[in-house]
């Protein structure tokens, strides 16, 4: 498939999920389960899409490092075992590590929590030319943070800055940060992989069942489980918030990896189309440095 058609099916295949005004969001309205048109049948024809989607990527990623004028964002978010390592792993397969930087933030430690909500983050962000992922992001402050707000106690901010309005503000600041970062090159793509209740649980059995998964189950993921409901909340409300033309979020149905993952992998090829990336061009002195460099190599034994 020519290069242009691909990315013009991309697109296609990944607006549906994508939100870049929050106003009239509802999580209800996307469907974990959802694959449009595609059948179980159709898991091979989706993995082949995958595949060549990952080419494109890595020729299009080729091309950002060698300008190196953008930089890429592209943040996860998702319930336990909604396939972010393994979407991450999927997509970004064909990319030369080197244009590449992954971080994933945990628990914050006490270092971090000596610092204001985006600090750890800002640290991280990829340097021009670069994709940078973040495996869970300072949206983990409107999450996990909000559905415990033990965690907001232990941020140790002044009593006085903690108010009914905190979710409202840090909303705001992220928007702000994330519009400052765009106008800096650093182009933001966000994903939630919205997997369903069901399906996590199917997933966490798998884990405790089959001895090679064993090491990926967590007692504390099963246990934030009875906090579904709140973290669906959160979720919406963040996306409500923080969804903006230039820094959309994907809801993307995670019921079915094979689906997800050419969903995530569609949305990045179109953001990279819309750099208009293109080799450096080569401009007259340096075709003589070349030409010079061709000569002396040619003469020398
Ligand atoms: P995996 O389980 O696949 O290794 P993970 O991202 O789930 O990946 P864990 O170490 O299991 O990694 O979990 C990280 C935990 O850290 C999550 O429960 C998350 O909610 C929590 N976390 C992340 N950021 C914050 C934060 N700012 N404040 C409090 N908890 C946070
Ligand atoms: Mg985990």
């Amino acid at each position: 498939m020519k290069m242009r058609q691909l990315i013009k099916r991309a697109r296609n295949f990944s607006k549906p999920f994508r939100v870049s005004d929050g106003k009239g969001f509802r999580l209800k309205d996307v469907d974990p389960g959802d694959t449009l048109d595609f059948t179980s049948e159709d898991k091979p024809r989706a993995k082949e899409a995958l595949a060549t989607g990952v080419e494109a990527l890595a020729a299009l990623q080729d091309m950002l490092y060698a300008q190196d004028r953008w930089a890429v964002l592209l943040i996860f978010q998702a319930m336990d075992a909604a396939g972010k390592d393994g979407a991450i792993k999927h997509v970004m397969s064909g990319v030369n590590p080197q244009g590449c930087q992954i971080y994933s933030f945990k628990a914050p430690t006490s270092e971090d929590l000596d610092h204001d909500f985006l600090w750890r983050c800002m640290k991280c962000l990829p340097e021009r030319g670069r994709i940078g992922i973040f495996n869970r992001s300072y949206y983990e402050e409107t999450l996990v943070v909000r559905v415990h707000p033990e965690f907001l106690e232990k941020q140790k901010l002044p009593p006085e800055l903690i108010t009914k309005d905190i979710w409202e503000e840090r909303f705001r600041e992220i928007r702000e940060c994330e519009r400052y970062l765009t106008h800096n090159g650093i182009i933001i793509r966000k994903f939630f992989l919205h997997v369903s209740k069901q399906e996590q649980k199917k997933r966490f059995m798998e884990r405790l069942e089959n001895p090679v998964k064993n090491w990926k189950f967590s007692a504390n993921d099963a246990k934030e489980r009875e906090f579904w409901n709140d973290y669906m909340k959160a979720y919406e409300d963040m996306i409500r918030h923080t969804a903006t033309n230039d820094a959309p979020w994907y809801v993307v149905p995670a019921d079915n990896k094979w689906f997800t993952r050419v969903v995530v992998a569609a949305a990045v090829i179109d953001a990279l189309d819309g750099l208009d990336l293109e080799y450096p061009k080569v401009d007259k002195e340096k075709r003589k440095e070349l030409a010079a460099a061709r000569r002396a190599l040619l003469e020398s034994r």
